[in-house]
């Protein structure tokens, strides 16, 4: 009798590594600073103090290879890590590639996504400093969710702008955090300084993640106990997400493969980063050579139709600028469904290393993407997030591309998380009612010219002492 093929490759709980990784130190050049916006100078941690606790501006800067994971923190990671990873057989057969593929599942987290990886550390910082009150944005509700969970594991109030389309279209997962005990405010709202001006403008405005930040950034700098929690982009965020990286490496130890091809979505770079940069540290050192791959919409291009620059993090323009890939702070993306993808930044980390080759992208339009999610609920039983169907479809031309070639490659991808919230968005596609509209060039021009102008030298980032 032949052995039982191998779906899950599993760790037991006490094989969850201790440790978050951070790739600054590894890379070839340090990544450019963060400015102020007012004076373009480096922001020093004291500027930083009013929106996060020391302790997560110290990771923010850090120049450590490995940051140990608290135990309060372990301990609520365990209710659902180390998270599976799994062979997708049936997907392989159905589309007859040579190529062997796996996926590290984040959907069995209590949120549905990679999300609480980040939003149970950023909670337990801020209540070990005192913060009663977190604010935040989110879009889909993904990371609304995360964030209210954790705030309810650490008693911390929590109160979330929702993008106004989400919010009245999603009311699930408005529903699912205001379970978990936060509030949820539609943005804009007339609540802030920055709502209300939007609000003057448009009092129908569908909102934005660059606008909803603005409103909680604002209440944050505004109340002494209240700070602000960012769910993706900063370096502190993409370094607790390596947790899925290094249960990676581990699982694929287990089962002696090394991954060739390594794809993820990118919205803000944070779930791709958490899986691909531990596997980049090894490939850094010689030890392994995977070929990393970002899949964004192609209506929200940042990373290859953005220009490489200073921005901001928000649409009215109070954060610190971040060197990044960006469509301009301005840019509206349309409403397409996955919502986790609509940010008109990446991740300076990402950026950075996008620059440096260590990485390449590629844009996709979301037909073709709940074309590859659909395939994937028929073969593998999970319905994926609108946003990893961008993974997904990219697995699958790369699969198709092992099929012409002949090629055993051993592809690895990012399932970040489920989309039991998002049937909506499925039902669309299935009844024909999901278009791909094309973006025009005249779009992005005039978004990309709010882009700030800086001095050459605070542009090259080269004042940093
Ligand atoms: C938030 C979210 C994303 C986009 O954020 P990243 O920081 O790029 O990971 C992607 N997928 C899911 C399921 C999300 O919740």
């Amino acid at each position: 009798m032949s052995a039982p093929k191998q779906h899950k490759i599993v760790l037991d709980e006490s094989e969850m590594p201790t440790q978050w990784y951070n790739i600054v130190p590894d890379l070839p050049a340090p990544p450019p600073p963060p400015l102020h916006p007012g004076t373009h100078e480096p922001v020093g941690p004291a500027d930083l103090a009013p929106l996060f606790p020391m302790d997560l501006i110290l990771q923010e800067v850090s120049s450590e290879r490995y940051i140990d994971i608290p135990d309060e923190v372990q301990d609520i990671y365990r209710l659902w890590r180390p998270s599976p990873l799994f062979r997708a057989h049936r997907l392989e057969k159905a589309l007859g590639t040579p190529a062997r593929i796996y996926y590290k599942y984040e959907g069995v987290s209590p949120a549905g996504s990679h999300k609480p990886n980040t939003a149970v550390p950023q909670a337990y910082y801020n209540a070990k400093a005192g913060v009663t009150k977190i604010t935040t944005e989110t879009g889909a509700g993904q990371w609304g969710t995360a964030l209210a969970l954790a705030c309810s594991m650490f008693g911390i109030e929590c109160e979330v702008w929702q993008v106004g389309a989400s919010y009245d279209q999603k009311p699930y997962r408005r529903m699912m955090i205001e379970t978990f005990g936060a509030t949820v405010h539609r943005s804009p709202s007339e609540l802030t300084q920055a709502g209300r001006a939007y609000l003057a403008a448009d009092p129908n405005h569908t909102g934005s993640l660059g606008i909803a930040i603005s409103e909680a950034v604002e209440v944050a700098a505004s109340e002494p106990e209240t700070r602000y929690a960012l769910g993706s982009v900063l370096n502190h965020v993409l370094m607790h997400q390596t947790i899925i990286g290094e249960e990676a490496l581990l699982q694929f130890a287990k089962i002696g493969e090394t991954p060739d091809f390594i794809v993820g979505c990118t919205g803000g770079g944070s779930n791709f980063a958490g899986l691909s940069f531990p596997f980049l540290r090894e490939k850094l050192a010689g030890t392994m050579n995977p070929h990393l791959r970002a899949v964004e919409p192609a209506s929200c291009p940042s990373l290859t139709h953005g220009t490489y620059a200073y921005d901001f993090g928000d649409a009215a323009g109070m954060t610190p600028l971040m060197k990044m890939h960006t469509l301009g702070h301005d840019f509206v993306p349309d409403p397409i469904h996955a919502g986790g993808l609509r940010y008109h930044g990446m991740a300076p980390l990402i950026s950075h290393v996008y620059e440096l080759g260590l990485m390449d992208a590629v844009a996709i339009g979301q037909s073709e993407c709940f074309a590859a999610g659909v395939q994937f609920a028929r073969t593998e039983g999970i319905v994926p997030a609108p946003e990893p169907t961008h993974a997904l479809a990219e697995t699958v031309r790369e699969a198709l591309r092992c099929k012409e070639s002949g090629e055993e490659k051993v592809i690895l991808t990012a399932l970040c998380g489920h989309g039991h919230f998002d049937m909506a968005a499925y039902d669309a596609y299935l009844g024909g009612r999901m278009t791909d509209e094309p973006m025009s060039e005249e779009r992005f021009t005039a978004a990309l010219a709010t882009v700030p102008v800086l001095s050459p030298q605070a542009q090259s980032g080269v004042m940093f002492s």
